[in-house]
């Protein structure tokens, strides 16, 4: 068997020791006789897996306890519904800064069902960068700020939280776990699993209890916050196996020592994909430096015609999913918690051999 570096935005790459474990782990759970996927959400032994792995997230984030963690299912994208049912009635209004195709899709969910406002925008620039903080119209009376703290397919990320006088709402999809956060400064935080947290099939969704409750009448009973935090996140039948997946995910992130351990691990990994990148006058990156996700790294080449080359080239040397998205062109690398060292290192040999046998 031989596995390959696979810089697939998502689903994406899962920890080797995590897949191992779950294979070990798989017809038999722990002497039980049975799949841990065969077993009732209600048994005692699920139970136990979704409590850990509740309590595994909750230490790794450190969140507080005036805060529920739900398990939920519809991923991302269930959430730009939901978030809007939850915390905005029809007539209120909403703010969202648009940093790239992730927050145009919540925008557009939530002009459905509440008004909003673009409180900030980097269109006009072609979402190259995080709209500074003083070009903000920012207004006390909206019922939340969303914010994309990384955009997945444009490679531009926060890193500083802004300070409003407001709920700040965050899909975190694709940066959640990568860093420590302080939870206590958001009201909502939202993730599909399939990117830092394990596979497809489960939604985290972070929230301050103070919030919750007050979801609009007609609001689904599964996307209500309020009433599947009172039922553990089974109101109806959860994912089983992507949740017990993101136990094992968790477990191995605090085994390396937790979030600022990572964090480390990414913000090298990613200076090195830069740094080889800006050095070359064959690679570019269109996003601002300041603003550069440490995730998603997007680039392209001098000479578009030679993409199609680069990628052949590129699933022949073991390295996979590299193929930018539809909208961006060129060639993006998805470099998340599980992506190791080697596969930076692979990468980047490979771009430095295609270039010189380009000239
Ligand atoms: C992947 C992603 C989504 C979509 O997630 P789904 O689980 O497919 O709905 C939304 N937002 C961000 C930032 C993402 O990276």
């Amino acid at each position: 068997m031989s596995r390959i570096y696979n810089f697939s935005p998502g689903p994406a790459l899962v920890p080797e020791v995590v897949l191992e474990r779950a294979r070990d782990e798989l017809l038999d759970y722990r002497g039980t006789g049975m799949s841990i996927a065969e077993m009732s959400h209600r048994g005692k032994v699920f139970m136990k897996v979704a409590a850990d792995a509740e309590a595994s997230l909750r230490r790794l984030l450190a969140v507080p306890e005036h805060y529920d963690v739900l398990f939920l299912q519809g991923g991302a994208t269930l959430q730009f519904a939901a978030v809007p049912m939850n915390l905005c009635g029809s007539n209120d209004t909403a703010g969202y800064i648009n940093t790239g195709s992730w927050s145009s899709k919540a925008i557009k969910e939530a002009r459905a069902l509440c008004n909003v406002v673009e409180v900030a925008s980097s269109e006009g620039s072609k979402f190259d960068r995080i709209p500074p903080v003083d070009e903000w119209q920012m207004r006390e009376d909206l019922a939340y700020l969303h914010i994309t703290p990384n955009e997945t397919i444009g490679g531009v990320e926060y890193h500083w939280t802004p300070h409003v006088p407001v709920p700040l709402v965050a899909d975190m999809s694709s940066n959640i776990l990568s860093r420590p956060v302080d939870v206590s400064e958001y009201g909502v935080i939202y993730a599909g699993a399939q990117k830092n947290i394990g596979i497809s099939g489960l939604t985290v969704v972070i929230v301050d209890k103070a919030l919750t409750g007050k979801a609009r009448p007609g609001t689904p009973s599964v996307m209500d916050y309020a009433l599947q935090a009172k039922s553990d996140s089974m109101l109806n039948t959860p994912g089983t196996f992507p949740w017990y997946l993101a136990g094992l995910v968790f477990e191995w992130l605090e085994q390396l020592g937790g979030l600022t351990v990572i964090a480390e691990r990414n913000a090298r990994k990613a200076e090195r994909l830069y740094t080889a990148i800006d050095s070359s006058n064959f690679y570019s990156n269109p996003v601002m430096v300041s603003d550069r996700s440490v995730m998603n790294v997007p680039f392209t080449l001098a000479d578009a015609e030679r993409d199609t080359a680069f990628l052949e080239g590129a699933e022949a040397a073991g390295l996979s999913g590299l193929k930018g998205h539809r909208l961006v062109g060129g060639m993006r690398a998805s470099i998340y918690n599980a992506m190791p060292d080697d596969g930076i290192a692979a990468l980047i040999d490979y771009m430095r051999e295609f270039e010189r046998t380009s000239a």
